[in-house]
């Protein structure tokens, strides 16, 4: 296990106000571009320690926007280097180390989102406490939370999922892949994140489906799946409905995301 000895945690918060913030719930290339819905990623707040996942297009704004302090994050990983994940990595890092003044907090991300054409400008790394490489199978801890890299996804570049657990919860954030069976032995959990952005499958891309993400929640019958990184054509047929009809059709509660939603990880007790 990779250990990543973040900076000391106070733990003043106690675990039952664990949330997942959605700064933004919008995927793929016209969502982004049109913004629509908003794009940044997830803000995570587990037993004290905060962790951003995929900062996508304006997550400083809607960060700043919702009192989110950059100061206060532990780590921002990256599930894969495309711009609607990765685009504000930089910015956020800056914020996240107060402009470089304040050497702190960890970068994850597969290697190549770190190699040949680096997401990260080489002289914001200094800023930080250390560069961390995803790997198939690995874990990782951050302050008080540790999370795997089952496996790795089916998706034009290097692209990872997470299983976190906490003190007292499970949780798996499924990010962009094609659906495979790998899917539903690696992320068994308590609360599933699934990334959707097509109502049908559209082989040969390398998306999640409404029906993709029936069978991933029908296989794992999680206590609660929520749907975001919504496409267009997602969008159009109206998330809120479509989350009603898969908790129907599935027995699990299905939510739709909204821009700035905040999940109280206590509605899973
Ligand atoms: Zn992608």
């Amino acid at each position: 296990m990779a250990m990543l000895y973040s900076n000391i945690v106070m733990h003043t918060q106690s675990q039952s106000d664990d949330t997942i913030t959605f700064l933004g719930t919008g995927g793929a290339r016209f969502m982004i571009t049109t913004q629509i819905l908003a794009s940044g990623g997830l803000w995570l707040n587990l037993s004290g320690t905060e962790i951003l996942i995929d900062p996508g297009p304006g997550c400083i704004v809607q960060a700043t926007k919702r009192k989110l302090r950059a100061d206060k994050l532990s780590a921002i990983i990256l599930s894969h280097r495309h711009l609607d994940h990765a685009a504000d990595v930089n910015i956020m890092v800056e914020a996240m180390t107060r402009g470089g003044f304040k050497q702190h907090g960890w970068l994850l991300a597969p290697a190549d989102a770190l190699n040949t054409e680096p997401v990260i400008f080489s002289y914001l790394r200094s800023y930080l406490e250390g560069v961390e490489i995803l790997e198939e199978g690995k874990s990782y801890s951050i302050g008080n939370v540790t999370f795997t890299t089952p496996i790795r996804h089916i998706h034009p570049v290097e692209t990872y999922g997470m299983r976190f657990t906490t003190a007292e919860h499970t949780f798996s954030y499924i990010a962009d892949t094609r659906y495979f069976e790998g899917l539903r032995h690696s992320y068994d959990s308590e609360l599933l994140i699934i990334n959707v952005v097509f109502v049908e499958p559209r082989p040969p891309v390398d998306h999640l489906s409404l029906p993709d993400a029936e069978s991933i929640i029908t296989e794992i019958k999680p206590k609660v799946a929520i749907l975001t990184h919504f496409g267009m054509t997602i969008w159009q047929a109206k998330p809120g409905e479509i989350a009603r009809r898969l908790s129907q059709e599935t027995g699990v509660r299905v939510l739709a995301a909204r821009d700035g939603m905040r999940f109280e990880m206590s509605q899973l007790d």
